[in-house]
């Protein structure tokens, strides 16, 4: 199979640059190392709770940061 873009990472990064690529209909595929994508962003579960990995919020725009729009497209 050929891709446009090979995105090594599958935390909210490479999530974000697959997204953008493939909305420019571009072939993309994410190579995740990992059992479940989200990186410090993900979450795992142990006897039926789940935990966040890492982040637990994301603010939105101030207009301050750069622009994050593709983040909560
Ligand atoms: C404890 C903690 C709390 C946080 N809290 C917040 C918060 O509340 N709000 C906020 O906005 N941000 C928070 N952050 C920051 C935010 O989580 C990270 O900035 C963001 O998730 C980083 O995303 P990333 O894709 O750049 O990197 P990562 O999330 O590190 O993703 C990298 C991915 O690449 C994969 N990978 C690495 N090497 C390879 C390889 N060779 N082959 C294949 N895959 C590979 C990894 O498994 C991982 O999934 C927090 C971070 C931590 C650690």
């Amino acid at each position: 199979m050929e891709y446009d873009a090979i995105i090594i990472g599958g935390g909210l990064s490479g999530l974000t640059a697959a997204s953008l690529l493939a909305k420019s209909r571009l072939k993309v595929v994410v190579i995740e190392k990992s059992y479940n994508p989200g990186g410090s962003c993900g979450i795992f579960k142990r006897n039926g709770a789940t935990f966040d990995i890492g982040a637990a919020m994301l603010l939105r725009r101030t207009g301050h940061a750069p622009d994050d729009r593709a983040l909560y497209q």
